[in-house]
């Protein structure tokens, strides 16, 4: 095989780091840079019931996709994600289900943004970092959320109280002044005696947050012989804002966070912030998922859609702008590879903002541009991308790396290409496959030639070769 000389990058390099099995889950992502996105697009402070909204509907739909996601708590830009204690999802690999999450929700707030702001342009990607972490128990999964929805109260209680005051005409130096060293009853008492707002009364999405769950519901499914109707129980999404910190709401719930029937004894120390090793060159390796199926929903030629390939090397291009340590990409399909200069101190070397961050970046590219490059399609289902870190010691090693890479862009390609040609001469998909099994790659550059009067090597080289992104020296 033409890649196996460099395939030993994947066997030394790649690791696939686990989640411990018997903890509950969580990915918690918060909008960046938020302060400045809220402004930009005109939030009304201290809540914008729309901007509220529209987190929770992207937040529905991560559940819709993601079945093992149980419950979901959001407040702010953030939004915690709780996975079954016992999920298999991606066989528990953090890297993926930290992106996967991460982009889904990126491409999904794109998407919806209209629906919430309809007369309000999307002047900037939004994007969102994000982290996991694992509780290893019910109690501290509780805790865990509790501690969000006192967060949310403590915060939204503040800002009531602030932009109470700012709008009252203090500027925002003195309305902070005015609230130092305040306790909660000292800012209900402000608020009722200068503004005569009971804060009780505000409403329960800004003061409680949002939850996101599978709600037994009871739906009538059909009527009997006599004309009564006959009802089910049946699960639906819901969204709620209650108190999700006493015990009432999960005494009332309690199939939600179900413990596993074979639960592990030990607890393993999750470490949260792992830095990348100095003196490592960091690549970031960014690839969509399932999109075979986005690639036929949005009907790209085959086997090469050219303008969804510039659209990657579109949003490449903007990577590099955003990130100016990345020095190099490679991309080929649905595929991109970003590497970081050597030293890079981005995120101070934070492996999971790293990663999470860098997919929810190319991704919000990715949706900004597919209309420029696609003008006369729309965008029907919200793309994800995954992502992998993997750090290098060596700079021979990286060559090595986009080596490998570009070899598995020939492989494939010109698997690909035979098949299509196959494809479209009339045989259908599973004879092209038997066709083209245990064939080298001098058969197929033979079986182009006989069959189909085609020099693979005269096929464009964006095709054969994928496709580079780097900083050209230029005179002024
Ligand atoms: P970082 O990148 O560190 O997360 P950030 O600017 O996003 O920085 P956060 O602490 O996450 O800071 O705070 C979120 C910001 O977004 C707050 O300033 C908040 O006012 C604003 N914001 C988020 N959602 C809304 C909303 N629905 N209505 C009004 N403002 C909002
Ligand atoms: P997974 O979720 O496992 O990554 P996938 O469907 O994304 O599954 P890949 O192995 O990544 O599987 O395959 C990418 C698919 O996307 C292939 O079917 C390929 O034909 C299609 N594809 C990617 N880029 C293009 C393009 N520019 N033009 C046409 N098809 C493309
Ligand atoms: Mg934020
Ligand atoms: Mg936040």
């Amino acid at each position: 095989m033409a890649n196996s000389e460099y395939e030993y990058v994947k066997r030394e390099f790649e690791f696939d780091r686990r989640l411990p099995a018997s903890n509950w889950i969580v990915v918690r992502i918060d909008g960046c840079h938020f302060h400045r996105f809220s402004k930009i697009h005109a939030f009304e402070k201290p809540n914008d019931e729309n901007a509220l909204r529209l987190m929770n509907a992207c937040a529905t739909s991560m559940l819709e996709k993601f079945p093992d996601i149980v419950f979901a708590y959001g407040v702010s830009d953030e939004y915690s994600f709780v996975f079954r204690e016992e999920t298999e999802f991606y066989q528990r690999r953090e890297s993926k289900i930290l992106s996967i999450c991460v982009s889904y929700f990126t491409s999904v707030y794109g998407m919806k943004w209209k629906d919430f702001f309809p007369n309000k342009d999307l002047r900037e990607p939004p994007y969102f970092d994000g982290r996991v972490v694992c509780y290893p128990n019910m109690k501290t999964i509780h805790d865990y959320l509790a501690w969000r929805q006192v967060d949310c109260h403590i915060n939204n209680h503040y800002n009531t109280c602030f932009w109470m005051l700012v709008k009252s005409g203090k500027t925002e130096k003195e309305a902070q002044q005015t609230l130092k060293g305040t306790f909660s009853e000292d800012k209900n008492e402000l608020l009722s005696q200068q503004f005569q707002v009971n804060y009780e009364d505000e409403p329960a999405m800004f003061r409680k947050g949002s939850s996101v769950y599978r709600d037994k519901v009871e739906t009538k499914v059909k009527t009997d012989d006599y004309g009564n109707p006959i009802k089910r129980i049946r699960l639906a999404i819901t969204v709620s804002n209650l108190d999700i910190i006493g015990p009432e709401f999960w005494g009332k719930h309690q199939y939600i966070l179900q413990e596993g029937k074979y639960r592990y004894e030990y607890v393993k120390k999750f470490d949260d912030i792992r830095r990348l090793p100095c003196c490592n060159w960091i690549v970031v390796r960014i690839s969509a998922c399932q999109f075979d199926k986005f690639s036929l929903i949005h009907s790209f030629d085959k086997p090469n859609d050219e303008t969804a390939l510039s659209l990657m090397n579109a949003s490449a291009s903007l990577m590099m702008e955003q990130f100016p340590d990345i020095i190099f990409g490679y991309g080929f399909s649905n595929e991109y590879s970003f590497v970081f200069q050597e030293n890079t101190e981005l995120y101070q070397r934070n492996e999971r903002l790293i990663l999470s961050s860098c997919s929810s970046w190319f991704t919000s590219f990715y949706m900004m541009k597919w209309k420029e490059y696609f003008p006369s399609k729309e965008l029907v289902q919200p793309p994800k991308f995954e992502a992998e870190v993997l750090c290098y010691p060596k700079p021979k090693i990286v060559c090595d790396y986009l080596s490998w890479r570009q070899a598995e862009c020939h492989n494939r390609n010109q698997y690909n290409t035979c098949f299509w040609m196959l494809v479209k001469s009339g045989e259908d998909e599973n004879k092209a496959n038997e066709i083209l099994k245990g064939t080298l790659s001098k058969d197929k550059n033979e079986l182009l030639f006989q069959r189909f009067q085609m020099n693979y090597n005269n096929e464009p080289a964006m095709f054969r070769k994928g496709s580079c992104t780097y900083r050209q020296k230029k005179q002024d």
